[in-house]
């Protein structure tokens, strides 16, 4: 079988990632390898999101460069998949003529066939229907060679339908993992070199409703705990609503369970909380934090917020503000307000015009840059456990890991120390990282 080239897009989130490297191990049995060059391939296929107007709007342009591909060959194909794929399903090929293939985000496990059809026939398919059990969801995504840190999707979908959120409708109900499956795919990354793992869902802390025993998130993280190999669990995302007393618990008495958590809070006011169908209120939001802080003092915090969601006035814009000035996370993803279609905030009256949008975001990101580099320069002088995970790109003779609390560190060193736990003294702080120097080679591996 002769070998053809593969290009794979990848935008969005991690669970893109995820698909894309599931996409990549399905079609390397028909016969093709990976490329970096799109102008190499025999096949393209961008893996898409629909999370916000902005992202469909680069995708398109992106598939408008690759249609000037297939004037030089013309036997190149073009396929999209993921969740803007999903979305528009067969009308994408009136939008962007030049595709071949659309597939949704349950159809995964169908490339080769399609491809092969395609290759067959000439005949292009948009297939994005939904299964009861998504099938992609049991293959074990192959990490990037030598990597010491991967991600490993627990469960997919999401029952919660925030009213701005297109993710329900493109990825269907919440579907989780079953136990076993995952502590074997852990066990296998640990045999592969995998020191890291973060646990990867929608809403992580709603796992294992549908599975026999009724395992909770917490059982999971307590039975990766004690896979040998794995030094760090990490997780995202975790809904505030259904993080449990025992999930907080869990902090501290996991040992490889890392001090830091995505908490996405959205807004700080109750009305628009109320409104976006999150199912908290801001006190309960505090007191979460509060608990967390408790169990694991100098937990990391980090959190998403999204300015001028419809009928969002300034007087709750500024409660967000206070909730931030009172929480201080150690950072933050904020995010304009984007109407998606079939989504109960597309309709709803009082849609905040774009420039209140842009200035609020504006003054949110430049309170959030002083909260990090007071959270960042707090850690000057520290030594941390830093697990390395490659060369710096900036620096070749730099190496770079991350504390446990999440922060980039980069620090003089060299390769062999890729996959070892090391201690770092700080010496710098960034907005987006740290600078240390590691402390006496003897003293350098920490476990
Ligand atoms: N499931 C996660 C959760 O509940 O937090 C994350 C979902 S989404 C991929 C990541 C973030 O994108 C959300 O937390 C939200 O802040 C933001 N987001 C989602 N829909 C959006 C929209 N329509 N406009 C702007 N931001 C949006
Ligand atoms: Fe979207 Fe809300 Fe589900 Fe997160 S929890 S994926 S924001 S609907």
């Amino acid at each position: 079988m002769a070998i053809k080239k593969l290009y794979i897009q990848t935008f969005g989130c991690q669970m893109n990632v995820q698909d894309s490297e599931k996409m990549a191990a399905l079609l390397q049995s028909s016969g093709y390898e990976t490329t970096d060059d799109p102008a190499a391939a025999d096949l393209i296929i961008v893996n898409t999101c629909s999370i916000r107007e902005k992202a469909a709007q680069k995708i398109c342009s992106q598939l408008g460069r690759f249609r000037q591909l297939k004037a030089i060959n013309p036997h190149l194909r073009i396929g999209v998949g993921g969740c803007l794929a999903q979305q528009w399903g067969e009308s994408f090929f009136k939008k962007v003529p030049s595709l071949d293939l659309v597939f949704g985000t349950h159809q995964i496990h169908r490339l080769p066939e399609m491809v092969s059809t395609l290759d067959r026939t000439g005949d292009r398919r948009a297939e994005t229907g939904f299964c009861e059990q998504v099938p992609s969801l049991a293959i074990a995504a192959q990490p990037v060679a030598g990597a010491v840190s991967t991600f490993v999707t627990i469960m997919q979908g999401c029952n919660n339908f925030c009213a701005y959120c297109v993710v329900p409708a493109l990825r269907g109900r919440e579907q989780s993992r079953p136990l076993p499956e995952i502590v074997g795919e852990v066990k296998l990354l640990a045999g592969q070199g995998i020191r890291e793992v973060t646990l990867l869902g929608q809403n992580v802390n709603s796992y294992g409703k549908t599975q026999a025993g009724n395992p909770d998130f917490a059982d999971l993280i307590r039975a990766i705990g004690e896979v040998a190999g794995i030094e760090r669990i990490r997780f995202t995302t975790s809904h505030p609503k259904d993080l449990s007393p025992k999930l907080i618990a869990s902090f501290g008495r996991v040992g490889s369970l890392c001090e830091h958590i995505h908490l996405p809070v959205q807004s700080g006011s109750d009305r628009v909380l109320r409104s976006m169908n999150r199912g908290y209120t801001v006190q309960e939001y505090r007191e979460k934090v509060a608990a967390l802080r408790e169990a694991c003092p100098g937990i990391s915090i980090t959190s998403d917020v999204i300015v001028g969601f419809p009928g969002e006035e300034d007087e709750d814009f500024q409660a967000t503000l206070a909730l931030m000035r009172d929480v201080r996370f150690d950072n933050l993803f904020s995010f304009q307000y984007s109407p998606r279609e079939g989504t109960g905030a597309a309709g709803m009256d009082r849609q905040v015009c774009g420039s209140v949008k842009q200035e609020r975001l504006r003054i949110l990101q430049a309170l959030q840059t002083s909260h990090t580099l007071e959270k960042n320069n707090a850690c000057l002088g520290r030594t941390e456990a830093v697990l390395v995970e490659g060369v710096s790109k900036n620096e070749p003779h730099e190496m770079t890991g991350r504390t446990r609390d999440h922060r980039i560190v980069n620090f003089p060193g060299n390769p062999g120390l890729i996959g070892m736990t090391v201690s770092v003294r700080i010496t710098k702080a960034f907005l987006h990282s740290l600078r240390g120097m590691m402390e006496g080679r003897g003293g350098a591996h920490v476990h």
